[in-house]
């Protein structure tokens, strides 16, 4: 998934496990976006080296969050939710054995050239094989391959946890303020 979809669900995610803390939340609220914010998109750091590596595995973030949260226990949920759920999202994949990129790009570029460069930027920038889930037990990959339907239909799913976070949210800011 791309980093805005992650960006959106992890925050969403995030507001949502502190509905039943209001206390935490309207004292660290900014603190714990911003910690949210990076551990969403923290994984995606391994496109430095192998993309979808260690990084990516959930075991590996879990252990991760909680040795931070040892140290600082204030990190310890944000930094889990914005990691597990880059996580999930990256399990989708987006299936392109049709072709399916370079047709939504050709109807936007005409210049065959140009259209085809766009097209294998685009393609590299997703190309993946889903996430090692069982790491470091196993380094198999795992994916749900998404077509052009289904793909829409888990976006439109993280806009709609994010409306209703947003919507959540206004109620219990009205209730506890
Ligand atoms: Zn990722």
């Amino acid at each position: 998934m791309d980093w805005i979809s992650h960006f959106i669900f992890g925050l969403s995610v995030t507001r949502l496990i502190y509905l039943d803390r209001p206390l935490d939340w309207n004292k660290n609220r900014t603190f714990i976006l911003l910690v949210a914010a990076a551990a969403s998109l923290f994984p995606d750091l391994d496109i430095l080296t192998t993309h979808r590596s260690e990084l990516h595995a959930p075991l590996v973030l879990a252990v991760l969050a909680g040795i931070i949260g040892l140290a600082f226990p204030i990190y310890f949920r944000p930094l889990l939710t914005g990691f597990l759920s880059h996580s999930l999202l990256d399990i989708f994949l987006f299936d392109n054995s049709k072709g399916t990129i370079r047709q939504i790009i050709d109807t936007a570029i005409t210049n065959d050239t140009a259209a085809s460069e766009v097209n294998e930027a685009v393609v590299d920038g997703v190309a993946a094989n889903g996430i090692m889930l069982l790491y470091p037990l196993s380094r198999q990959m795992y994916s749900i391959l998404l077509t052009e339907t289904t793909y829409a239909f888990a976006a439109i799913l993280i806009l709609c946890v994010a409306v209703i976070t947003v919507y959540l949210t206004r109620s219990s800011t009205d209730t506890y303020r």
